[in-house]
């Protein structure tokens, strides 16, 4: 696998990873403030609910007020008026005054009258309506409390009703003196309130009949929601995609009568995972772009430079061109990599130049072997071909040497050589010369843009070095030293190399044969 998809996918890989636990933490943050604002919302909406079933109960209580401040009522409740029951409490007066139902009851608690509009004249007495609530709401009444007895709900049958009591008063709001009594009034509870408020609100509200030991299921909130219609506490569930808030409505003796139970869609909830989808795709699509940004920048960086790097090393080692650098940009570690390839390569191109000067050069003299001169004599032909300048070969060999070795051992033959090999370049200083030992006590001097004269000189050059170094050999000539036979030869048109180096080896043969420590032509 290439570095670019190795890179690219562990930015992958972590991205996911920090992404996704980021999620993780994110979703369970949303969950919960957005599960907080759903139940804020939802209890809001039930707040609001109770706050119009509570302006629906001070309505009542405000149709109350006429009844309650009503002299001739009074006096009707100590000795009852046929004349004024007939003309002011029929069922169609009762129902006109839009009640369901009125009833005073005398300060004994004792009934005095009820009367029913003609939908409640089945119902009857709700059932908490009793005496001993009377007597309490009496006693609040005696205690100085001379405004409004409270409202609240009450069940008849199966139904709900809202229900008022006030003190029956003089029209002027005193207390009569002949007599204290109370006048309740009730007005069905039904669905229109929750209709009113269904249409208003996104929660949806069901009332349902609770029996008194039957309880409200749900967790109970710690929120105070102020109601005429019971203390509470509102409990909430979660069912499924709605939290349901329950509000236990009580009647005005405490006991539950019924459930109010709202329904919330969890927007919230719903909002917070779409939200949570989006962030999804948000990290997702940077994820891929960052591993892709990562794969281009490395790519640039650094991927094509090596991959460069690695072409021009190619190169370099199959033309074997040690010479050749590769290309060094910028300053980075791409760049030392370079650098030192650099300097592996300087160091491999002095290797291999002094390995190739090791096989043409002679180890005894230092001179060039029999490699190079074969080398240098066919490019110095070719040359002098092209130039159509002179080109010369000089061959040397040791006179008696074999008896040099012999009388003074291999070790000062050796000696001998070099000397012979230091009169051969002390003669021949043009930088186009060379100066080569061909093998055993064998010389070449390889005279490139040199005529016959030129090289006749550099021959006597030579034969008089050797005079002066003057190597006593005792055993060999009648001069008691050692000399060289000499033999040249000056290209010809239709020379090659091998027949220049035999007309040069004749020639000294032919001085071998003259008598040795000669130049023979
Ligand atoms: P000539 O005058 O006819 O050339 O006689 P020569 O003795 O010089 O020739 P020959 O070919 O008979 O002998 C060459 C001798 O050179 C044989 C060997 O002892 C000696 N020789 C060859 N190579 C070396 C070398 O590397 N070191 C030493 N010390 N002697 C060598
Ligand atoms: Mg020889
Ligand atoms: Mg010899």
């Amino acid at each position: 696998m290439g570095l670019r998809l190795k890179v690219a996918l562990w930015v992958l890989l972590l991205y996911l990873i920090g992404g996704g636990f980021s999620l993780l933490l994110l979703r369970d943050q949303l969950r919960t403030s957005y599960g907080e604002l759903d139940r804020e919302a939802a209890v809001e909406q039930l707040g609001q609910l109770l706050q119009a079933l509570d302006e629906q109960l001070l309505q009542l209580d405000l149709g109350l007020r006429a009844w309650s401040h009503w002299d001739e009522l009074h006096r009707h409740v100590l000795h009852p008026d046929a004349a004024f029951a007939a003309r002011n409490l029929s069922p169609q007066t009762v129902a006109a005054a839009g009640v369901s139902w009125l009833a005073v009851h005398r300060a004994d608690g004792s009934l005095a009258l009820q009367v029913s509009a003609p939908e409640a004249a089945s119902w009857g007495l709700p059932e908490s309506l009793t005496p001993g609530v009377l007597r309490q709401l009496e006693q609040a009444k005696l205690q100085g409390s001379s405004r409004s007895l409270p409202c609240g709900l009450a069940r008849s049958g199966a139904q709900l009703l809202m229900l008022c009591q006030r003190a029956l008063l003089g029209s002027a709001g005193q207390v009569p003196t002949h007599g204290a009594a109370a006048v309740t009034i009730a007005a069905r509870l039904d669905a229109r309130i929750s209709h009113k408020l269904n249409s208003h609100s996104a929660m949806r509200f069901l009332l349902e009949p609770l029996g008194s030991t039957q309880g409200l299921r749900g967790e109970a909130l710690a929120v105070d929601l102020p109601s005429l219609s019971g203390q509470g506490p509102v409990r909430l569930q979660e069912q499924g995609d709605e939290l349901q808030l329950s509000w236990p409505l009580r009647d005005i003796s405490g006991v539950p009568v019924a459930a109010l139970q709202g329904y919330w869609p969890r927007q919230g909830l719903a909002l917070a995972e779409a939200l949570l989808g989006r962030v999804g795709a948000l990290v997702l699509g940077l994820a891929a772009t960052l591993a892709l940004g990562l794969m281009l920048v490395p790519n640039r960086l650094v991927i094509v430079r090596l991959e460069k790097l690695g072409r021009e090393l190619r190169e370099i080692r199959q033309s074997r061109d040690w010479a050749r650098r590769v290309s060094v940009q910028s300053d980075d570690e791409v760049t030392e990599l370079a650098k030192g390839t650099n300097d592996l390569l300087a160091i491999i191109a002095d290797q291999v130049q002094a390995l190739e000067a090791l096989t043409r050069s002679d180890p005894l003299t230092g001179l060039a072997n029999r490699r190079g001169f074969d080398e240098r004599l066919h490019q110095a032909l070719a040359q002098s071909r092209r130039d159509g300048r002179p080109l010369c070969l000089l061959l040397a060999d040791v006179d008696f040497f074999k008896r040099y070795n012999d009388h003074y051992g291999h070790q000062q033959g050796d000696q001998a050589l070099k000397t012979v090999a230091a009169c051969l370049s002390q003669s021949a200083r043009r930088p186009a010369d060379l100066a080569a030992r061909l093998g055993g006590e064998e010389f070449a001097l390889l005279l490139p843009d040199t005529d016959l004269p030129g090289a006749r000189h550099c021959a006597t050059a030579l034969q008089r070095a050797m005079r002066e170094a003057a190597v006593v050999h005792e055993a060999g000539p009648e001069s008691g030293v050692l000399g060289l036979s000499l033999g040249l030869a000056q290209l010809q048109p239709e020379d090659d190399a091998e027949r220049l180096y035999l007309r040069a080896d004749q020639a000294l043969y032919r001085a071998k044969q003259g008598g040795r420590n000669r130049l023979s032509e």
